[in-house]
């Protein structure tokens, strides 16, 4: 077995390969680009190497930095991750020209599944179902409408070289073919830097299942079981999950035997992933083979109980598979988000900033964190948004989705945007619920995106018990706070009005071992904490249930988050109440009727003219965050009535760019 592996990667994938090698009592060197200086897989890591400046291409891309780092330290492998170097043939190359070990697969498979219409051949004489299409290079628009046609729309255009969403356009008919065909042509170019195209039938009400296969370098080859990977926003996978609640044992075996059968067409060695999409009548068809670690991997770990990085590590290092296709028994069910520092309510704008709170779940044998970052640390513009991954676990998958909920409601994140509503929403999705998901799911589900009234609370009466309970606790301290003189309690009244949503609910509370019973509408709901003034996260059993709520003081009100919903609530006396809605109401400035700033950033561009009328849709300006060009585009439609921003413009958060009729 080795004694020193470097890890060629960063962030929450760089930290999980780690804990993995120290486990086996295996030596870890981290590389860093100066950006991550402070990150957490360096403070992980027995040793770091410095490799270079924050971006990718001057750092984590450069091979040769990588190398001299395995020199100068002596590690005897490398496991590059995801992403980066992971899929680049020509690194696990030069790796084995020094006598280090590449933790994946070999270069011919690499090179094999590397590229879209080399594998989709390849899978084809292996006996592997394809989507129907065409594998040549297309030459031109003309072409690729004449293949259209002859295929039958709808299709998909797409990059050979393609990976991660990219340089791919469904097509209805000829124009958005010609058009699709110039589109993928350009992306692939500028994001690969190879313009091949190719054209595949659209499968409709696509879903996306994978399956996990590993291979050791014996000839022994077993496969996984499947990922459903179906929630998907614009080709990105969001939720995922193990098993797949669409696929029943005979198709799930034929999946498997396939992607075996491919896997084996090319050698293959190590852990690796052959995608397919499955139609409505559970036809499966070969998309690609990924031949490294997938981001979800986690899913499988948990209802096979295998730890893949370390099967990755032991077969690398020459060992056999301990195990056969009989051995491998799936058992319960585990459910996979992707927590992103970007804005569900902002169109999904990434977000960069420090974490000036960060609280994951708690881990258990249900509920698992997959994080590169710590409260502190900055979500940087250089790289991946992922600030974490969150895995749960249960004997079913409705287990599953309530320790997911649960979850989802114990991450607490400031600093950053961050997705939990949007994911929150999604495990109570009542399509999701009952697994009739598919790769167009959200976008039909959001087609205006997401929304406060996407979350709705489905039962006020907790939020305003809760509320009662932290004022009533709030009060209570007061009360025994200010020095009191025998005889002169300060009594705390039991008779509140909650504030919500403009409502006003009125409560009675009683104090009660360990917390308050609330009356509420003639229901009596016992609140029970140990929760302290200033603690963010409200910990506690409602009525005997275990309930979880993030609380925020703010001036006179407080914040309340839960699943997935965000309220503002205060609590009065009822004379204060009655005085409250006397007050005349400031209503918040109309702001629909401008385009704001989403982020602070230099305005770049100015797309529209005054008098102009936009469609839903338009690019309206251009947003340059560190680096990172935003397009903000117009929600609906609209007239344009002035702008008052110009191009070079450093904008804060929230400034207005255009006003419109
Ligand atoms: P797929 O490639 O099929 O979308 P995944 O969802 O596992 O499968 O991976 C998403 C892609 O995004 C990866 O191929 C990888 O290239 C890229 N990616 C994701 N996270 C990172 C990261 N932290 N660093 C670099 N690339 C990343
Ligand atoms: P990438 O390398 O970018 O991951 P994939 O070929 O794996 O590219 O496709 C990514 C996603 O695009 C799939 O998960 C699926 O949602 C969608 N997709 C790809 N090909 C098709 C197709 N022929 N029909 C319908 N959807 C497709
Ligand atoms: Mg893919």
């Amino acid at each position: 077995m080795f004694k020193k592996i470097l890890i060629a990667n960063r962030g929450e994938i760089a930290c999980r390969v780690i804990k993995t090698a120290r486990k086996m009592g295996i030596k870890t060197v981290a590389v860093y680009s100066e950006a991550d200086r402070d990150a957490l897989h360096v403070e992980m890591a027995d040793e770091a190497v410095l490799i270079g400046p924050p971006p990718t291409a001057q750092s984590y891309l450069v091979m040769e930095r990588i190398l001299q780092a395995c020199r100068d330290t002596g590690a005897e492998a490398v496991h590059p991750g995801y992403g980066f170097l992971s899929e680049r043939a020509a690194f696990c190359e030069a790796l084995e020209k020094e006598g280090i070990a590449f933790i994946g697969p070999k270069v011919r498979a690499i090179e094999a599944m590397g590229d879209k219409i080399t594998s989709k051949k390849l899978a084809k004489e292996a006996g592997v179902t394809t989507v129907p299409g065409y594998t040549e290079v297309i030459k031109d628009a003309k072409e690729a409408v004449e293949i259209a046609l002859e295929i039958g729309y709808p299709v998909m255009i797409k990059a050979s070289a393609g990976g991660g969403g990219k340089g791919m356009r469904v097509a209805w008919n000829d124009n958005e073919c010609r058009d699709g065909f110039e589109r993928s042509t350009n992306e692939a170019r500028s994001s690969f830097g190879d313009d091949r195209v190719f054209i595949e039938k659209y499968i409709e009400e696509p879903r996306h299942i994978e399956i996990q296969v590993l291979g050791d370098s014996y000839g022994n080859i077993v496969y996984l079981g499947e990922r459903e990977c179906s929630l998907q926003r614009r080709h990105q996978k969001v939720i995922e999950e193990a098993p797949s609640p669409f696929l029943d044992e005979i198709t799930r075996r034929a999946m498997g035997e396939q992607a075996v059968a491919l896997a084996r067409a090319v050698d293959y060695q190590s852990a690796g992933t052959v995608e397919f999409i499955v139609d409505s009548k559970r036809n499966f068809y070969f998309l690609e083979m990924n031949t490294r670690l997938q981001v979800e991997h986690p899913v499988t770990e948990y209802i096979t109980g295998l730890d893949l990085v370390e099967q990755m590590i032991r077969v690398a290092a020459g060992e056999p598979l301990s195990f056969t296709q009989d051995d491998v028994k799936l058992k319960g069910w585990a459910i996979e988000a992707r927590v992103y520092a970007e804005d569900p309510f902002r169109n999904f704008l990434p977000s960069i900033g420090r974490l000036v709170k960060y609280m994951p779940p708690k881990e258990s044998e249900v509920v698992r964190v997959d994080t590169g970052v710590y409260e502190g640390g900055e979500v940087s513009m250089y790289y991946d948004p992922m600030i974490a991954k969150l895995i749960t676990y249960g004997a079913t998958r409705d287990r599953a989705i309530a320790h997911m909920r649960d979850a989802l409601n114990e991450f607490f994140i400031r600093g950053v945007a961050h997705n939990i509503s949007f994911l929150a929403a999604l495990m109570v999705h009542t399509r999701f619920m009952t697994g009739r998901i598919s790769t167009n799911m959200i976008a039909e589900e959001y087609p205006h995106g997401f929304h406060a009234a996407d979350a709705p609370h489905d039962d006020p009466a907790l939020l305003i018990a809760v509320a009662a309970f932290l004022h009533r606790r709030y009060m209570d301290r007061a009360a025994q706070i200010s020095g009191q003189l025998l005889g002169h309690e300060s009594t705390v009244s039991n008779d509140w009005v909650v504030l919500m949503g403009g409502q006003s609910y009125p409560v009675h509370i009683d104090p009660a071992e360990g917390g308050y019973d609330v009356d509420y509408m003639g229901e009596t709901y016992q609140v029970r904490s140990d929760w302290q003034f200033g603690q963010p996260l409200f910990k506690g059993t409602l009525n005997g249930t275990d309930i979880c709520i993030q609380v925020e003081r703010r001036d006179l009100h407080y914040r309340l988050f839960h699943w997935g919903s965000q309220a503002d609530v205060m609590v009065m006396s009822p004379r204060v109440a009655g005085l409250q809605a006397l007050m005349p109401e400031k209503a918040p400035p109309d702001m629909s009727k401008y385009l704001l700033s989403p982020m602070p950033g230099l305005l770049t561009k100015i797309a529209v003219q005054i008098g102009q009328e936009v469609k839903a849709g338009e690019e309206l300006a251009v947003i340059e965050a560190m680096k990172m060009e935003n397009v903000l585009r117009a929600d609906q439609d609209a007239r344009v009535a002035k702008i008052l921003a110009a191009p070079g413009d450093s904008l804060a958060v929230d400034q207005s760019i255009i006003e419109f009729e």
